[in-house]
């Protein structure tokens, strides 16, 4: 008997939601209590220090150390009154997640021996350097000139984790090279804001600033810990790698927004208080569609501190789930058959007059704007929509992609009716006809009612990667363990590229003596024609989809190691180059970093897999076909001839089918050993990742589909492992 599954089982079905209590009666009353916000700045700091931080975040001015010694001193008076002791840079390596070293703020007030004082300086707060030798850097930093350094970034704010200021900052090598996915991602807000600005200006010469945002939706599974920890392949993967369906799973749709069971209730109570003292501005949490998934969601907000808060929530729901007996799972496919976990990127632009530029308006003139955004938006994406995939590709996110309501690994984008009606139209009008000029001098373009309706009517195309939805694209293949920076930087810079391109074209046309209205619906007439290929509202996963977009030039690759290629084509380093995003040799050394990561996860995965195949599984099947040899054994000596044969009949089957599964699972293992052996000499990081793709990776299927059989034979009281009814059922 299988003690350890049972003993899991029996404790999980006994929990009992815990008690949860808010910290205050209104959520006002306490949210953003352990954030360094601007009204709390404004408590701590002078008007000009407040003054010269505004300055640097909203125009990028430098900050001189006079304003970052006394930002420093209100930080840490701040600080120490909410009991933080030490301070830390708060980094976000090329590795899942974030960084942190903390650091007491003790020094000696004299000299070594002497007294102490808790110091903080201006110096401090600017620039840390962290041991950063054995940080992902794909080979920038070869570790005997490990030097690295973070950078505060004025335009996230500092907050508190338990007893430790956390910095935002930036990580740069010395050499300059960025080493994170925060630098670039500022550089990428960086140029989307010109580029926006300049395209607005044709329009309104009042704007100075665009700023991007960001919605997310965080898609994650919770399970028993105790389940959690009796299943290794979680525990070290965060999926499971084998497991056989459950006979019922989201066939019924019951769970979608269904009555949130109790303990799961208590813990978004519990997460929902965490998330408002750190300011997060929690709004949606509901059920999803397989059996115990859920979802979190805020009101969107500026990118890069949408980002941070990602980034800080995902840590936050790790550590309140196990006070509540649960681990989070956020792995893009912890269960195969069932849906997966994404984490929709909302993304629109907006200007500092308060105008949304993805929101159709109520006049002509808006409308215009609109659909320049629209369609410079559609054109960016079609030239790179295999660039956009790379950003969003990783070894887990390639089990979600193209399955269980997941987008395809395809990148196309989704208009609904109303607006593909509007843009056909605008396609085959003549500028002559679509623009006349009415008796308020406003310009019509026959798109002057887009309709409101719009909205909320947005049909819901879940196979859809990139949907626009009434003021906003959703970008739906981003997955949910994910720092949202890649898929944002990439989106950024794929717009702000094709806007400074809007602009230049618009201007010549100008210079060649077109109106400016005719010149930008030329040009918009252009963008519509040339990004046709990549709107598509049918169906994603049917095969002729999958032809179509292959004919349509779209790309199709579905080898992780190979899509990453997209960020070091002609096309996309000229495109991070000039916008100053990436170098070509951060790019490079990107992708190194990206093949490692791939082949180590796959490696794991591996290993995992042989281990429990070969420890776990053959071990409970052999026992189990022995009982059923002993049972045959003992008719045989009871019954004779036909009538033992007859008895023992279902008894050799079932032993014969076993044998058969041992075998073809112990010699795919074997067989995936010396697979592994074989890739692990190759040098090369993108080599040796193919190599795990090609030659390793094909094993897995086949161990699994036999291991789940076995699952089906097998004694249930034998088996060890828990199975998908109960991790996905037990709450
Ligand atoms: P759904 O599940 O219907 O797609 P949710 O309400 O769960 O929608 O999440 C939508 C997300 O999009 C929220 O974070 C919301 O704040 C965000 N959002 C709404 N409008 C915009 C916008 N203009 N730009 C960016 N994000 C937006
Ligand atoms: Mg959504």
């Amino acid at each position: 008997m299988s003690t350890l599954r049972f003993k899991v089982v029996n404790e999980a079905f006994k929990k009992k939601a815990v008690e949860i209590a808010a910290p205050a009666k209104f959520t006002s009353d306490y949210y953003g209590k352990y954030v360094f916000t601007k009204s709390v700045m404004a408590k701590y700091l002078s008007k000009d220090v407040l003054k010269s931080i505004t300055n640097a975040v909203e125009k990028g001015a430098t900050l001189d150390r006079k304003i970052a010694d006394d930002v420093a001193a209100g930080m840490k008076m701040w600080a120490t009154e909410l009991g933080a002791t030490h301070y830390t840079h708060w980094f976000q390596p090329l590795t899942d997640g974030t960084a942190e070293k903390h650091d007491s703020f003790i020094d000696y007030a004299a000299g070594p021996g002497e007294a102490i004082v808790e110091e903080f300086s201006g110096k401090l707060l600017a620039q840390q350097e962290p041991d950063a030798s054995s940080f992902p850097s794909g080979g920038i930093r070869s570790t005997f000139e490990a030097r690295g350094y973070t950078a505060w970034d004025p335009s996230s704010p500092a907050f508190i984790v338990d007893d430790t200021l956390c910095i935002p900052t930036i990580f740069v090598s010395y050499t300059g090279e960025l080493l994170d996915l925060k630098a670039p991602l500022l550089k990428s807000l960086n140029a989307v804001d010109k580029a926006a600005v300049a395209v607005c200006q044709l329009f309104d010469a009042n704007v100075r600033k665009v700023y991007a945002y960001l919605g997310w939706e965080q898609e994650y599974f919770l399970v028993d810990e105790g389940l959690y920890a009796a299943r290794p392949d979680l525990l070290l993967t965060g999926r499971t790698l084998m497991g056989h369906e459950s006979a019922k799973n989201q066939q019924l749709e019951d769970h979608y927004f269904g009555a949130i069971p109790s303990r799961v209730a208590a813990y978004m109570k519990d997460l929902e208080f965490e998330g408002y003292k750190y300011g997060i501005p929690l709004k949606t949490r509901h059920n999803e569609v397989a059996p115990n998934q859920f979802e979190l969601a805020p009101i969107f907000g500026e990118v890069n501190l949408a980002v941070d808060q990602n980034l800080l929530i995902m840590s936050i729901m790790k550590r309140v789930a196990r006070r509540h007996g649960f681990r989070v799972l956020l792995h893009e496919k912890p269960f195969a058959g069932i849906n997966g976990s994404g984490k929709h990127n909302n993304w629109s632009l907006g200007t500092d007059t308060g105008v949304g530029l993805l929101t159709p308006g109520k006049t002509p003139e808006e409308n215009l704007l609109f659909v320049t955004f629209l369609v410079s938006i559609l054109k960016a994406l079609y030239k790179n929509n295999a660039l956009l995939k790379a950003s969003i590709m990783t070894a887990q996110n390639a089990h979600r992609l193209g399955a269980n309501e997941a987008p395809p690994a395809i990148i196309s984008a989704f208009l609904g009716t109303q607006l593909t009606t509007i843009l056909n139209k605008l396609e085959n009008s003549t500028s002559e006809e679509a623009i006349t000029v009415d008796d308020r001098k406003n310009l019509s373009l026959g798109i002057a009612h887009i309709p409101e309706v719009l909205l909320d009517n947005t049909d819901r195309n879940r196979t859809s990667p990139f949907a626009f939805t009434g003021n906003r694209f959703e970008f739906r293949a981003v997955g949910s363990s994910a720092n949202c920076s890649s898929a944002m930087i990439a989106l950024n810079s794929i717009v702000a590229a094709q806007l400074l391109e809007f602009k230049a074209e618009v201007d010549e046309k100008i210079t060649k003596g077109l109106t400016k209205e005719k010149a930008i619906f030329d040009v918009i007439r252009q963008y519509i024609k040339d990004s046709k290929a990549i709107r598509f509202d049918g169906n994603g996963y049917s095969d002729e989809w999958k032809v179509e977009a292959a004919k349509r030039g779209l790309d199709c690759e579905t080898s992780v190691p190979l899509i990453y290629d997209a960020y070091t084509t002609k096309e996309s380093v000229a495109l991070f180059g000039k916008l100053g995003v990436f170098s070509e040799k951060e790019l490079h050394a990107r992708n190194e970093v990206k093949w490692e990561t791939y082949t180590k996860k796959i490696q794991i995965e591996a290993r995992v897999l042989g281990d429990l195949a070969v420890n776990h599984v053959i071990p409970v099947a052999t026992r189990y076909q022995s009982i059923l040899l002993d049972n045959v054994y003992k008719i045989s000596k009871l019954y004779d001839g036909k009538k033992a044969e007859e008895l023992s009949a279902i008894d050799r089957q079932i032993i014969e089918e076993i044998a058969l599964h041992i075998n073809t699972i112990k010699s795919n293992v074997d067989k995936l050993v010396e697979a592994r052996k074989v890739a692990n000499k190759i040098e090369g990081e993108k080599e040796k990742a193919l190599a795990y793709h090609d030659d390793v990776l094909p094993y897995f299927d086949t161990i699994r589909y036999h291991i789940d059989k076995l699952e089906l034979i097998v004694d249930d009281e034998l088996w060890t492992l828990p199975k998908y009814r109960e991790l996905l059922f037990i709450r």
